[in-house]
């Protein structure tokens, strides 16, 4: 009996399983994969916005919002909205992106990545992650473009499909940043333009710059599980101050500021951040430095206890990057698609809430025709990774 226990304990997903129960101290049955943590003056904003009447798209929260975040990241222009996918969408479309032009994105995203680029009428074009930083890898995306890639009128075109590459679009994955000198580089030499999914990466920095800052534009969310939460909520950055005014007009209907007349001129969207929601982001944001000790506190504890185990390490910042940690992961040394799933059984079974990553985009079945490289990598991590709990609180 005593053997049979240890050499089913001497496996490796019970060992994963076993060094997540003690770190987390689960006396708690249940652990979430990440939520929010209102310690601040939450209550306090929102309960004034309710008063003041104003929760909708006019109020002072959202204008404060905007400036608080503009400050924080360094970026001259803040243009608060109702969520990063909304964020994207006008990124892209201010990007000059068309119908039928071609949007490079990597495979490992969330679907709002593409769902972004479909908006516009426009094509994901996937290509492949590196482990490094578990985003677009630009030596491969390099290398393809070279083979793909046609310059024409300071334009880039795809010889194989005709169609234009308009843009690239790097995600900071899991707030971990991308080696954006290096994509810019390659943008700049391609001619396709920068904007990048900055959804999951407020706090991160890359090189000492706050993530975003790099392209075009970029995209943050304040979706209820992101490093702080608006409810639902997201921002454009950019440092261009003609792009923010069109963002800022086209996500307020596109309408003439006037005292009383409706003008709109041209179509726009309804995607500016209601200021009741800009209440709890204002409350939040006075918190990012506590959250972002809480959550590299929590790694170096993650990183310590998955040390001692064999066969699977924890997911660390590359070298160039200081990362806000947002969702943490552990990496199997080997793909094995069946240890992945025992790991997340047992964990999810007994109340730690883990997660595959995203099925690869060209999987789902409104992308699988979509034009992409050899994707090795990014199907390697997706047999490799499980995302692990990674609440501030924990
Ligand atoms: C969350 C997320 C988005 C979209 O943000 P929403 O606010 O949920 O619309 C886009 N891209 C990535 C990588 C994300 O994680």
């Amino acid at each position: 009996m005593v053997i049979i226990v240890l050499i089913i304990m001497s496996q490796l997903h019970e060992k994963i399983f076993q060094a997540l129960k003690i770190l987390l101290n689960i006396e708690q049955n249940f652990i979430p994969l990440h939520e929010p943590s209102f310690d601040g003056k939450e209550w306090q904003y929102v309960k004034e916005c309710l008063g003041t009447g104003w929760v909708s798209t006019a109020g002072k929260f959202v204008d404060e919002f905007e400036l608080q975040l503009a400050q924080y990241t360094r970026s001259k222009y803040a243009i608060a909205v109702v969520n990063g996918t909304s964020a994207l969408h006008i990124c892209l479309k201010l990007a000059g992106v068309k119908p039928n032009d071609e949007v490079i994105i990597p495979a490992l995203t969330f679907v709002a990545t593409a769902n972004a680029v479909s908006y516009c009428s426009a094509i994901p074009h996937f290509v492949d992650s590196e482990e490094k930083t578990l985003g677009l890898d630009p030596v491969k995306l390099e290398k393809y473009l070279e083979i793909i890639a046609e310059i024409d009128n300071n334009e880039c075109f795809n010889k194989n499909t005709g169609r234009r590459i308009k843009a690239v679009v790097p995600v900071h994955t899991f707030g971990h940043p991308v080696d954006i000198d290096y994509i810019k580089e390659i943008c700049n030499n391609f001619s396709v333009v920068l904007i990048e999914d900055a959804a999951e990466s407020l706090g991160s920095f890359y090189k000492k710059r706050h993530t975003g800052l790099d392209g075009l534009m970029s995209a943050l969310s304040f979706n209820g599980n992101k490093i702080i939460s608006t409810g639902g909520g997201g921002a454009i950055l950019t440092n261009d101050e003609s792009l923010a005014k069109q963002a800022r007009h086209l996500t307020t209907t596109a309408k003439i500021p006037h005292k009383w007349e409706y003008i709109h001129d041209e179509l726009g969207y309804n995607y500016r951040m209601p200021n009741i929601n800009a209440a709890l982001g204002c409350a939040q944001l006075e918190q990012m430095t506590g959250i972002l000790q809480c959550k590299r506190y929590l790694a170096k504890r993650y990183e310590k206890v998955f040390n001692e185990i064999q066969g699977v390490r924890f997911f660390t910042e590359p070298e160039f990057a200081k990362s806000n940690y947002w969702l943490n992961c552990i990496l199997l040394d080997i793909p094995d698609l069946e240890l992945r799933d025992k790991i997340l059984k047992i964990t999810n079974e007994n109340g730690i809430m883990t997660r595959p990553t995203w099925t690869l985009l060209n999987q789902l079945p409104m992308y699988k025709d979509c034009p992409k490289m050899t994707l090795t990598t990014a199907e390697k991590l997706s047999a490799r990774l499980i995302n692990i709990p990674s609440s501030a609180n924990l």
